[in-house]
């Protein structure tokens, strides 16, 4: 299978995609077709572990890559090492028809470890078979969780470097201070003074600025991407929409080709896609539920046809989807349209001029057949972790809970009844202090540690080991850089 460019640039190789990040045109690279699943496929799928599971599902994308070496790349992931629930990515009933999948089992306690435990070894194979004898500098824009879990994963890998910028006063205590933490040899970590959008865009105008390349070159490095923006991040997410739909079958709460919804928590638009592309290999999914916080682009998007950046920015609860240009909605405009890229770059091209763009009716009443979408604000979303706990003694973090809270809305909207899974994307104790506050109003404890020791208390849900190791680590990281200095700051 081959990797096109939704702006229109040359094919490549799956492991072409996953060295390069992002197309040198700006656009990002898609699968040419989408492999379709029989019911004897997914049926056999059913019957394997999650590892064997991922193994079967990646191996139809990537198929310059040997199964011996993403059984590998597998294995080194998903193991008891590195997650702490045996079943990598469990399924929790949490009434008749609603389901936690719980993406939170990994390092660094975010779903981001699903996709970036791997990555660093799909990376290395690649540099490899292209006979790419650089390092490969993984430059990453983060809004809190991708930036831990991409240091966790390149930390010390062999022909790598990897450099996280954050928005300084955009992540959570612990978000920061996981990162700031971080050991290994080859990682960096700079707080920009600006927020994700700025630092994203930053980052993806250098992979196509000529002078940054060829600086890059000369110190015989090649810049990467371990954002979302990179293929190699969206194949392993497709893994555990279809491996939950089969948790679903085994448990006999549906039967084969019973249709279900899934609810994304959704910022730079990876996580969902990964959802619609599942959809688009056949797995019977009715509606996609995009899921946002306050800072509801996307929301308003689905609802109006506009995609508009005349918008304040909002800090919220939920930090890793404070986000208002979401990268990922490239890759489902192209299939959208067609896979139109002169579209795609005048779309593009007027979201970058004008601040906004305009689809047709035609175009809305596609999107609106499959996608659902609804926000959530901070005060609804703190409810929301109440009501589930109350109701459920079930705990979810500022994410998740404004996923359970759209799925509300979109229940009372529609009276659909079809099972419904949520992606929980986060540990609630990677967000302490306000799922204390949310379950407890009135509580008064400032410190993501101690609110974190009262939680476990109520909740019975233990602390993740992470979290008491967090606390004695020395801070290794303190730079600091302007969004203009990006450049300067990677090549230094
Ligand atoms: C990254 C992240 C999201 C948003 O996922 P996208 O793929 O960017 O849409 C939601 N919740 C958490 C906890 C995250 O870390």
């Amino acid at each position: 299978m081959s990797f096109f460019s939704t702006r229109g640039g040359k094919y490549v190789s799956a492991s072409q995609a996953i060295l390069n990040g992002l197309s040198p045109d700006g656009g990002l690279y898609v699968p040419s077709m989408f492999p379709m699943l029989t019911a004897e496929e997914l049926n056999k799928l059913c019957k394997l572990s999650y590892s064997e599971r991922a193994v079967n599902i990646i191996k139809y994308y990537l198929e310059d890559y040997t199964t011996e070496e993403l059984e590998i790349a597998i294995k080194n992931a998903y193991n008891s090492d590195k997650f702490d629930d045996g079943r990598i990515a469990p399924l929790i009933p949490i009434d008749d028809n609603t389901y936690s999948l719980e993406l939170y089992h990994g390092p660094t306690m975010a779903f981001k470890d699903m996709a970036l435990q791997i990555l660093p070894r799909l990376i290395t194979y690649a540099a490899k078979k292209n006979n790419e004898d650089r390092e490969v500098s993984i430059l990453v824009a983060t809004s809190g969780d991708t930036g831990k879990a991409a240091l966790e994963g390149f930390k010390d890998v062999e022909n790598t470097s990897c450099t996280v910028f954050y928005p300084k006063d955009g992540v959570s205590d612990i978000q920061k201070l996981q990162m700031l933490t971080t050991g290994g040899n080859n990682t960096k970590v700079v707080g920009v003074n600006g927020n994700f959008d700025d630092t994203q865009s930053g980052l993806k105008a250098l992979f196509v600025d000529e002078e940054f390349r060829s600086k890059m070159d000369k110190n015989n490095r090649l810049p990467s991407s371990a954002n979302s923006i990179n293929f190699g991040r969206l194949v392993p997410q497709i893994v555990y929409y279809i491996s939950s739909y089969c948790d679903l079958l085994n448990m006999n709460k549906i039967a084969m080709f019973h249709s279900v919804n899934f609810v994304v928590p959704t910022g730079n638009f990876g996580n969902i896609l990964a959802a619609y592309y599942a959809q688009s290999m056949g797995l019977p999914i009715n509606k996609l539920i995009c899921a946002s916080n306050t800072n509801k682009v996307l929301t308003d998007f689905f609802n109006t046809g506009v995609y508009s950046l005349e918008r304040e920015f909002f800090k919220t609860i939920s930090p890793s989807m404070d986000i208002l240009i979401s990268s990922n909605l490239e890759r489902l405009l192209y299939e959208m349209t067609d896979r139109n890229s002169e579209l795609i770059n005048k779309w593009m091209n007027d979201l970058k001029e004008l601040g906004e763009f305009k689809i047709n009716e035609t175009y809305k009443t596609w999107l609106n057949a499959k996608f659902y979408a609804g926000f959530a604000d901070d005060i609804t979303t703190k409810q929301e972790i109440k009501k589930i706990f109350d109701k459920h003694q079930y705990l979810i973090d500022p994410h998740t809970a404004v996923g359970f809270n759209v799925l509300e809305q979109y229940r009372k909207s529609t009276n659909d009844d079809t099972p419904t899974i949520v992606a929980s994307t986060a540990s609630p104790y990677k967000f302490s202090e306000n799922v204390l506050s949310a379950i407890q109003p009135g509580s008064e404890i400032h410190d993501a540690f101690d609110s974190a020791e009262v939680l476990e208390k109520l909740s019975n849900l233990r602390i993740p080991k992470q979290i008491n190791e967090l606390k004695q680590l020395e801070i290794r990281h303190n730079a600091v850089c302007e969004r203009n200095e990006m450049a300067d700051s990677i090549l230094k």
